[in-house]
């Protein structure tokens, strides 16, 4: 008797907890509109009346074959695309592109270069030289990463110039794109469509979908199409951006359930009035959080003022001693995935498009009435 009383009151604590909204700061997987959640568990029951679920789906199916063009529709729409560019959606993560960028595009003889800002770009970096050369142009990795190298020059003989343009770990951005005579990569990961940008000046763009899109699972690429085909090495089949080019990304059975979530934020980011009011709702959160870092003197931030990203807002105790006890105010108060980074330390708030002002409101909230011992 008295056991099934623990367990009734366990099972309640449960209750409870599941209906309590968390605030949920993780860097990645991350925050979805509550709208798109509600919308892609209703389609796991049952997708748009056929009586299937979405999970059970042929990817050759006329219902998904339409959500796979409204995926790209959408995203060359958001973007401003012109027609030369083709959207694709992959699976092998962002650190696949990592690889299939200069299998795809450079020579042995050829040379690629990296801005080194951070341990995505570190990992990219690693994997050109199996291909062709690689030449950093500049690093910051001396002082974790802080800032953004600047007053580097791209030689004239690169074929490419790749850059991370935000740093998810350091939370630092490029607020000004490079401008470059080489072709432009850029891994997009944790910010695409949350800030204006001339997306026609990149030759690719890519981001794992798990940060600013959908759930993991699938990897958005963007490509110039005809920096193609100019490579003498044989490429593997499914390596081959040409190969998905050629089959709107179903060579093979994509990550349905993943493109169908990525289709719903792209829908929902469009409602929202795309990605100028993207920018100026992440703006505002971004002011809100650095506001209080830089006038709390209980905290610091950790990036270069002038690099500071929109996205990723990396912060210390200014006293490491009181750093476990915000942790647990935090999680007490409803708020996950705080923790920062182990390089880094202290705390990372990661509040991607679909992070609502209120839940920075609460953060700050914590902020200001958390008293130390
Ligand atoms: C998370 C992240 C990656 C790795 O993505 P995977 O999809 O896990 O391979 C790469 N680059 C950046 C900037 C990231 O934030």
């Amino acid at each position: 008797m008295e056991l099934l009383k623990n367990e009734l009151a366990e099972a309640q604590k449960i209750q409870k907890q599941s209906s309590m909204k968390t605030h949920n700061f993780s860097a990645g997987p991350a925050i979805l509109p509550q709208s798109v959640i509600k919308e892609a568990a209703a389609a796991v029951q049952n997708y748009a009346g056929t009586g299937l679920s979405v999970l059970e789906m042929s990817h050759r199916s006329k219902e998904i074959a339409a959500v796979m063009d409204e995926a790209e529709m959408l995203v060359k729409d958001l973007l401003g695309l012109k027609d030369d560019y083709s959207v694709l959606f992959l699976t092998g993560g962002a650190s696949s592109q990592f690889y299939m960028v200069p299998m795809n595009l450079l020579n042995e003889n050829e040379k690629a270069c990296y801005i080194d800002t951070g341990a995505w770009s570190a990992k990219a970096i690693k994997e050109v030289s199996n291909f062709g050369n690689v030449e950093v142009l500049a690093s910051s990795k001396e002082t974790t990463y802080n800032y953004i190298p600047k007053n580097w020059e791209v030689p004239s003989d690169a074929k490419y110039l790749h850059i991370t343009s935000n740093n998810t770990i350091y939370g630092t951005q490029f607020h000004n794109i490079p401008e470059t005579d080489a072709l432009l990569i850029a891994d997009m990961s944790s910010e695409i469509f949350s800030r204006e940008i001339d997306a026609n000046k990149f030759d690719i763009i890519y981001a794992g979908a798990q940060k600013n899109l959908g759930p993991a699972g699938t990897t958005l690429v963007i490509i110039r199409n005809e920096i193609l085909g100019k490579v003498q090495r044989e490429i593997p089949t499914m390596l081959d951006y040409q190969t998905h080019i050629n089959k709107n990304s179903a060579f093979n059975t994509p990550p349905v359930y993943p493109i169908f979530v990525c289709l719903l934020t792209l829908r929902w980011l469009k409602a929202q009035g795309g990605i100028k009011a993207m920018e100026a709702h992440n703006k505002k959160k971004a002011a809100l959080l650095y506001n209080e870092i830089d006038s709390n003197p209980l905290f610091k931030g950790t990036a270069a003022l002038e690099d500071r990203s929109y996205m990723n807002v990396p912060f210390l105790t200014a006293n490491p001693d009181h750093e476990a006890a915000f942790l647990e105010y935090c999680t007490a108060n409803g708020i996950s995935g705080v923790k920062g980074h182990r390089s880094v330390g202290g705390f990372r708030a990661s509040i991607y498009n679909a992070m609502p002002v209120s839940s920075i409101e609460l953060l700050v909230s914590l902020m200001q009435s958390f008293k130390p011992e």
